[in-house]
């Protein structure tokens, strides 16, 4: 996992959460097959917001499930 930092303004933490954005099935496949085979990594699509960009980071993710 990466350390969470917020993707807007790159603050450390920040009281905020974790955001998954659409990922493309063969992207979530090949993360699985990895997973799967002990990788240890950042899973795809998923951001950090701080408490102040999390309200625009879910924006952002609903938007772009479209
Ligand atoms: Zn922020």
């Amino acid at each position: 996992m990466k350390p969470p930092i917020c993707e807007v303004c790159g603050v450390l933490g920040g009281g905020g959460a974790a955001v998954q954005f659409p990922v493309d099935p063969a992207e979530r496949a090949a993360w699985d097959r990895f997973v799967e085979s002990g990788g240890v990594g950042h899973p795809p699509g998923l951001a950090w917001y701080c408490a102040e960009h999390l309200a625009e980071g879910r924006a952002a993710a609903e938007a772009a499930q479209e």
